[in-house]
Parts: C-alpha cells; structure tokens; sequence
C-alpha cells in the first residue's frame, strides 16, 4: 500500500500546556498527588499522544473505564499504576488483571468474591457515597470478605463537585466513615472539580481528567487551566456567492451580498455537530473570524471568508473551541464537546 496522503482534518495538541495544567491541578491537590483520567482514548484527544506527556510531567496514577483501554495505557507505563474502574465482571477480565499487572477496581461484593477467589493481590475498591453510580454500598463495608483484601486505593466519586450543593459536604462526611472502616495504602474522592472544592476532598490520590484537557470546572480554575486541543480543518474549495445564492443543506442561509465562501474538511461525523449551523460556530484564520453559514454537514462546513482575502484552498483554519465558551455557545458539556471528536482527525502535538 502506498503512503497516505496528508489528511485535512487534524487536531493540533498543546503538549506544554498539557504538562502545565497537569501540574498546576498536582499543586491544587496538596498534599496528595494528582494521577489522570485517561479513559475514552484520553477523552478523545488520543491516549498514545496524552500518557507519555503527562508520564514525563510526573503522573504516576492512570485510571481508564474499559479493560479495552489497557493496552495503550500499558505501552507507556507500568500496569501498577493503571486502575480499571469498571471492574472485572468474570474471569477473563480477572485474569487479564493479573497477567498484565494492572489494579482493577472492585465495585461490589460479588467482584471482591470473584477477585479473591482467583488469588487476589492488590487491587482498588470503589464505594459508592451517595452517587448510586459503581461502588460497594457503604452497607457492605463490614463484609469479612473485605477483611486482609489487599487495597491499594480506596476510592469514592463526587456526583455533583462542579456545583456548591451539600452533595459535596455529604459525601465527603460519608467518605470520612469508608476511611475509618477499609484499610487501603492510599485514598482517593476528588475529580478536576473535587480538587476545586479544597484540602478537606484531596484525600491521597486526586483523579483529574476534564481540567487536564483544558477544561475548567469551576471557578477556582479560571486562568489557571489552559486549552489543550485545537481542531483544524482545511479549505478544499473556495466559492463566490452572489446576492440570493443558498448555502448547504435546507438553504438555510441566503447571501444578501456577494461573499467569499470556504468549504472545509470537517462536519458532524467529525463531532462539529450540526449545533454550530448558522453561525453559532466560527472558524480563525490569522486572527480573522470566519462564522459558519448554513447547516453544518456530515463531511463538510462552510465558512464566509470575509477578511480573510488571501486564505485559499489548501490552508488551514482553526475551530474556535475553547471549552468553557464553546459549552455555553452549544449547549453541549465540555466533557462531551471533547470526547465527540472522530477518528478522522490525524492526531499531532
Ligand atoms: C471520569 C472520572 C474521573 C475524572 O473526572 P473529571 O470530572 O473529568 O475530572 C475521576 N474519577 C472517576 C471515577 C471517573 O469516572
């Protein structure tokens, strides 16, 4: 097979600020040490780009979702330090835990059963303190099977962190009492926002993802947090429209003066959802902002060029995506507007 081409959809990442926001959320934690959340390929921006940064930044915990996401963890760090929230739910997944060495998650009697049974070793325990989500109920914590189970992390997750509510306080009293009953090495509550919250919720281990990747939670971590991912697309044609031409599908847009258009190489398949159709989205091009006209389509997107007179075909123009805005401009979260992006972006930093 020959070499492919250069694609015309990339996302650009910010390595430097990558590695800064990773130490700037290990100072906000204190005391404890900060790890990342690298599930969901790294929350879209691709794990193989995003471990061996934040690894040389000093991260030494990785948790991801799926045993599925192991292996690309694994080519850049130890399995010790990689945890599996989801747990394991039979033997293969218990026996891909101890041939490769990564912790799991236990999530509930019948897990810590099926771990022991299989010979044990260390592992993570998750409890659940109010969010109903995974975890042992704290009803099951004084459970003789719990008793001489090697725990690395006791672990607990925070539902509503991103908010002042007295969620927070609640759970954290709750986790107070999981502490007093399990005996773990270390513990572990706060999420990017946990962090947020103050010393009371770093515990020993915080478990970073959304603010890693740029994004900011709470107020706390305004101007504090940099934007990490930068998607790009590239013009495959230029047009001039004439007063009453239609653009894009529905015609929902009409031009009312003749107008340079830029058709580029992104559309909903790529995550830029049909949300930024109308304007409501806008591309740069050396400090020019071009909006989106008309509907946003599968493959492609087209931009006014106005401004922007020598951007031609071939050239590059950056989507404005920076989390916070863009969650409020499209009603999507931060979380999701990172974790759509598709496969065909050619990933670099
Ligand atoms: C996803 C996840 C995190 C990271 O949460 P952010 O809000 O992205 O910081 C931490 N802990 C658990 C258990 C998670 O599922």
């Amino acid at each position: 097979m020959p070499d492919l081409p250069p694609a015309a959809l990339r996302l650009r990442l910010d390595a430097g600020a990558l590695a800064a926001n990773w130490k700037t959320l290990d100072v906000m934690s204190g005391a404890a040490r900060a790890g990342a959340a690298v599930k969901a390929d790294a929350y879209g921006l691709g794990a193989a780009q995003v471990v061996p940064v934040l690894a040389e930044a000093g991260c030494a915990d990785w948790f991801v979702a799926h045993w599925q996401e192991v292996p690309e963890v694994l080519r850049h760090v130890p399995g010790a330090g990689i945890s599996v929230l989801h747990g394991p739910m039979n033997h293969a997944d218990v026996g891909y835990a101890r041939a490769t060495g990564v912790r799991t998650v236990l999530n509930s009697l019948e897990q810590v059963r099926r771990w022991r049974e299989a010979g044990g070793g260390a592992c993570d325990v998750m409890v659940d303190t109010g969010m109903n989500r995974l975890g042992l109920p704290m009803a099951a914590l004084g459970d003789p099977l719990l008793q001489g189970l090697q725990i690395d992390t006791c672990l607990s997750h925070l539902a509503s962190a991103d908010e002042d509510v007295a969620q927070n306080a609640a759970q954290l009293a709750r986790f107070a009492e999981v502490r007093a009953q399990v005996r773990a090495r270390r513990y572990s509550l706060a999420n990017s926002a946990g962090i947020g919250l103050g010393s009371a919720y770093h515990a020993d281990v915080t478990r970073p993802g959304i603010a890693l990747y740029g994004g900011i939670p709470r107020g706390e971590f305004v101007g504090r947090i940099a934007q990490v991912a930068h998607p790009e697309a590239a013009v495959i044609q230029v047009r001039t429209l004439q007063v009453g031409d239609q653009v894009g599908y529905n015609a929902t847009f009409t031009a009312d003066r003749p107008i340079r258009a830029g058709v580029i190489a992104v559309g909903y398949a790529d995550g830029y959802l049909r949300t930024w159709s109308g304007g409501k989205g806008h591309f740069l091009w050396q400090g020019c902002r071009l909006p989106v006209l008309g509907r946003v389509s599968m493959d492609m997107t087209i931009v006014d060029l106005t401004g922007a007179d020598d951007c031609g075909e071939g050239d590059w123009l950056q989507a404005y995506y920076n989390l916070p805005d863009a969650a409020r401009a499209s009603g999507l979260s931060q979380y999701e507007l990172l974790t759509l992006m598709g496969r065909r972006f050619a990933r670099f930093t």
